[in-house]
């Protein structure tokens, strides 16, 4: 066995405990790294929930003459940026903040408001960082669970929220599940949330279901009660721009945006990322294209999967949820050498599930055809 370092245990004596016992965010394998693994050339990304579609192509244009400008620091406060988003929403400018991806702005939040000891509610399974962010400041996370039918389980969630609690955060739809909380079920939920506590509700798939008649107006409805609150969408899922990182929070008071100013890096949204958000976000007739591929395909591959004897969740995001019925790290290790990425999910009881995105018409139907002889091979 290799000996530690001295200089590895003057690291391990120093660091906080809070960040070396942190949990790793699961952020899979890049397309590069099963190229090289598993010796295949194609590759079906279907594990981070990526537009299939891109960015819009005004998103090229706008990057085009970049090169020119790189030597001079970004707009710290993203103006431009902010005002496009002011206008999209209604939200006033002063309400809004930007993060380098809307994780970002998960670490303001917890920087920001998280004490040790504080106690922070959230959803089961869940998306990473609400989870870990949280415990990186010392914080007592309590996780709820979703229902036997993978849905939001409001009963669970009314006793989780008798007691005190500093910070509730939720995605809605969920991820990974896709299950989203309805009009109804929203306000009961944030109606028995304590008085004195932090709302964050994660919209990253908010324009998958903008359009559904009992999607929540979180907008609307959250300035009706009296605790903070701050919503959070990205550019990352249906404005394809996972690769640039811009996230915005839409805040119930300039006051929050300023105290997140406080934390947050001062240029944390570069040149590149500022220029191709605002031409994204610009751009209604793609995110309009992207969803309308996502709601179509979404439909045939839950068909297909339940075709397959799956349990699969129901699901408003670009991605779908469902028991293989295998240990869901071998089903995915085998899929990597048929060059396709899912994520296999790893929370105790949901080790079974696999999160996949809905891709391409390409991308997908590998997909089934893989999965159908990945599976056929596991059977005893
Ligand atoms: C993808 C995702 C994010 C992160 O988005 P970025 O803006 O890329 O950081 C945040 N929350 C949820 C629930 C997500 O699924």
């Amino acid at each position: 066995m290799q000996a530690i370092s001295s200089a590895a245990q003057a690291v391990r004596r120093l660091a906080r405990r809070q960040a070396s016992s942190l949990g790793a965010y699961n952020a899979g394998l890049s397309s590069e790294a099963v190229r090289n693994r598993y010796g295949v050339t194609e590759i079906a990304r279907l594990a981070s929930n990526e537009n299939p579609l891109g960015a819009s192509p005004l998103v090229q244009q706008a990057l085009s003459d970049l090169a020119r400008h790189s030597g001079v620091y970004p707009d710290p406060n993203s103006q431009a940026l902010r005002a496009e988003i002011a206008t999209l929403t209604g939200i006033p400018p002063q309400q809004v903040v930007i993060g380098n991806g809307s994780e970002n702005i998960l670490e303001m939040l917890c920087l920001a408001f998280i004490n040790p000891g504080d106690r922070v509610v959230t959803l089961l399974p869940s998306f990473g960082l609400h989870e870990i962010y949280p415990r990186m400041m010392g914080a007592e996370v309590t996780l709820v669970a979703v229902n036997q039918a993978l849905e939001f389980d409001l009963a669970a969630w009314r006793l989780a929220l008798q007691r005190p609690a500093k910070m509730v955060v939720f995605s809605n739809p969920s991820n990974p599940v896709g299950c989203m909380l309805g009009r109804d079920d929203f306000l009961q939920l944030i109606a028995a949330v304590p008085q004195d506590c932090l709302l964050v509700i994660d919209e990253a798939y908010y324009e998958y279901c903008a359009d559904q008649a009992d999607y929540p107006d979180s907008l609307a409805l959250l300035p009706l009660q009296a605790r903070p609150w701050i919503v959070l969408r990205t550019c990352s899922k249906a404005y394809g721009l996972a690769g640039l990182r811009v996230g915005y929070g839409l805040a119930c008071d300039a006051e929050l945006v300023a105290l997140l100013d406080r934390v947050r890096t001062p240029f944390n949204i570069n040149r590149a990322a500022q220029n191709a958000a605002l031409a994204a976000l610009r751009d209604r007739q793609h995110v309009a294209d992207s969803v309308a591929w996502v709601s179509e395909a979404r439909a045939a591959m839950a068909a297909a999967l339940r075709t397959l004897g799956l349990q699969v969740a129901p699901s408003s995001a670009n991605f779908l949820f469902f028991d293989c019925g295998y240990p869901s790290e071998r089903i995915a290790e085998a899929l990597l050498a048929h060059g396709i990425i899912v994520k296999p999910w790893r929370e105790a009881g949901y080790q079974r599930f696999i999160r996949v995105s809905i891709g391409s018409a390409v991308d997908n139907r590998r997909f089934l055809v893989s999965l159908r002889q990945v599976l056929a091979e596991a059977a005893p």
